[in-house]
């Protein structure tokens, strides 16, 4: 059993978007709050704070008559956020990330609630504290009662419910394909079969319209209703940029997984070694990080293998029909053809026989390969 988040779209009823926005900004207010005391207890008097004092402290805040407010909201997101402050000062303390920072109110805004906080009545959704249910869009639907209810409202001002359900992954029968690909710029990624999938570049094709919107932003007076407008056109393009990004991305990494047994890709380690900062900008608008990460788990459901291969390995400059290795091969050479045994190659095709030649080659014989050089593979599954 695993756990999956099934997201949806709702719109609020004047009432209920009263209601969130409450809600948020008392769990902002707590979060905040509660991460200045423990703050000054870490820097001051150098002590670490648990999550029981933590509670303890919002039990204490709730009392005071100047944050009565408080009590107006369900008192299960307020806990939950003091939860979630708990894993990022873990994270801090265990040196995965930096030390947690305040809440804007700029930002996405999201609230969980755990099962004791909503109900579930015939077919509807009801928060707790919110007498109507949500309307919410059921695009797809739930495979059964799920166990947290997270709201939330994107800075495009968009309601979304995400509930996380469990859900029994069901492997797909077992296929004899195997497949090599090479993530890029001018196509998201060449497979070893020749097929090229494009690269829209989102970014780059709502560049003129957002740098007009910000532009008018600029522009606005600072805290007056024209830049809250002109700021929420700005974040809606990006919504929209980021949206036709992911349905792009989701649509490929399904048909990779649900057409091969095995799919073999260098790690993004190793894409980052030949990272030019003139194509940072391109690289994250092409998403390979995102691509990876749902080729792993949509792998990891459907009984597939995802290879990575994790040292640096010359994919580009090696001939896939004879194994010589060019000196060098300039990014601006497409094609080329290979001084020992003549073959013609294109440059992405041929990376991508490479990528599928190494990883097939760590899945039989695990760790090192011979003749290849030292191909150590990490999440080979
Ligand atoms: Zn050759």
């Amino acid at each position: 059993m695993t756990k999956r988040a099934y997201k949806y779209r709702f719109y609020p009823t004047p009432e209920q978007a009263d209601r969130l926005a409450r809600t948020f900004g008392c769990m902002r207010f707590v979060y905040n709050s509660v991460l200045r005391w423990r703050t000054d207890a870490f820097f001051k008097e150098q002590q670490r704070v648990g999550y029981t004092q933590a509670s303890a402290r919002l039990t204490a805040i709730k009392k005071l008559p100047e944050t009565a407010f408080l009590n107006e909201v369900s008192s299960v997101p307020l806990q939950q956020c003091l939860r979630h402050q708990q894993a990022a000062f873990k994270n801090f303390f265990e040196g995965r990330a930096k030390y947690p920072a305040f809440k804007s109110k700029k930002h996405r805004q999201s609230a969980e609630f755990t099962r004791s906080a909503f109900r579930y009545r015939d077919g509807k959704r009801f928060l707790a504290k919110c007498d109507e249910p949500l309307a919410i869009r059921w695009n797809r639907p739930l495979p059964c009662d799920p166990s947290t209810v997270t709201v939330s409202k994107d800075s495009a001002g968009r309601y979304f419910v995400s509930c996380l359900c469990e859900f029994e992954p069901e492997a797909l029968p077992v296929t004899p394909k195997m497949i090599g690909i090479d993530l890029g710029l001018k196509d998201l990624f060449v497979t070893s079969e020749g097929e090229r999938t494009g690269n829209p570049r989102h970014m780059a094709q709502y560049a003129a319209r957002l740098a007009l919107a910000q532009r008018r932003l600029s522009r606005k007076k600072l805290s007056s209703k024209n830049r809250l407008k002109a700021r929420l056109k700005v974040a809606r393009i990006h919504a929209k940029i980021s949206d036709c990004r992911m349905d792009r991305l989701h649509k490929l990494s399904r048909r990779l997984i649900n057409e091969n047994q095995v799919v073999c890709v260098e790690s993004l380690a190793v894409k980052n070694m030949i990272r030019n900062p003139k194509l940072s900008k391109a690289i994250a608008d092409a998403g390979w990080g995102e691509f990876v990460r749902q080729l792993e788990y949509k792998g990891g459901w459907a009984g597939r293998q995802v290879v990575q291969i994790d040292r640096w390995y010359p994919s580009s400059k090696r001939c896939a029909c004879c194994g010589h290795i060019l000196e060098r091969l300039p990014l601006d050479v497409r094609r080329w053809s290979c001084p020992e045994c003549g073959s013609e190659h294109d440059r992405d095709v041929n990376a991508a026989i490479n990528v599928k030649a190494v990883g097939l080659a760590v899945l039989a014989l695990g760790e090192n390969v011979s003749g290849m050089g030292q191909v150590p593979v990490s999440s080979a599954r």
